[in-house]
């Protein structure tokens, strides 16, 4: 339902979570994050208010500067803490807005794979694909690349790799998302984020992505492609959105 992600220079969990508080308005069952620590992918989830996952947060945080969230709606699978989001395998986590239509081919194919899926999502099948690439080589870029196509349906992702802790993914098909660019210099961030309210606090400098698109997140640089695979620009815009 809500997503947001931070490329950042400072931890991100609280402002994670003040950019799901922001997106509460559109209604959610559960949430969830998960930040990039020494080497390992942090993942906190919670059924219920987000009040539940700052309380889990309290007593387990999710320290780093990098990291992803995600308000649920739930499509598909109960409202509970094991079908929030994010989504991981060891190598990859995700955040997913929308609905993969063929996730139940997919899941066959990977659970004849040999993979266990831990929730009852149509989205946790794309974190598997992901780190299927993953675990065979591929890079984070090509991993992206060769799943997208793979995937029908609606969404919007946000994507970390846990062996690539200075970038995120975001690809967006049928679900809006919006690349935010934050301070540069030293400081440098950059934001996904599925609305732009969302990210107000945080910048006033937007693009949104198009249908197909996909971006590479990094802190001081985002590389958009469409639906090809070819470099495209988009437009950076004022926001307008009041912080
Ligand atoms: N279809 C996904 C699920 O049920 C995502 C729902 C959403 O957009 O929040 O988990």
């Amino acid at each position: 339902c809500g997503i947001i992600g931070i490329v950042g220079t400072r931890s991100v969990a609280g402002r994670l979570v003040d950019g799901l508080r922001r997106m509460e308005y559109r209604g959610y069952d559960s949430s969830g994050i998960c930040t990039l620590h020494d080497g390992a992918l942090v993942r906190r989830r919670a059924e219920g208010r987000l009040a539940n996952l700052v309380a889990v947060l309290e007593q387990d945080p999710a320290p780093g500067n990098v990291g992803i969230a995600h308000t649920r709606w739930a499509t598909h699978g109960a409202p509970t803490a094991a079908n929030a989001h994010p989504h991981a395998t060891g190598e990859v986590a995700i955040v997913h807005n929308g609905i993969i239509e063929n996730y139940k081919e997919l899941r066959s194919e990977m659970a004849a794979a040999g993979r266990v899926f831990e929730s009852e999502t149509d989205s946790e099948v794309v974190a598997h694909l992901i780190s299927a690439e993953v675990e065979g080589g591929a890079d984070p870029v090509e991993a992206v690349r060769n799943v997208l196509p793979r995937l029908r349906g609606a969404f919007a992702l946000a994507i970390a790799f846990r062996a690539h802790p200075d970038m995120l993914i975001g690809a967006r098909l049928g679900s809006p998302l919006v690349l935010g660019y934050g301070p540069e210099g030293e400081e440098a961030e950059m934001y996904l984020g599925s609305d732009a309210l969302a990210l107000a606090p945080l910048t006033q400098r937007i693009a949104y992505l198009e249908e197909g698109d996909w971006v590479v997140v990094r802190r001081d640089s985002a590389e958009v492609f469409d639906a090809q695979g070819n470099p495209v620009t988009r437009e950076i815009r004022a926001s307008g959105a009041s912080a």
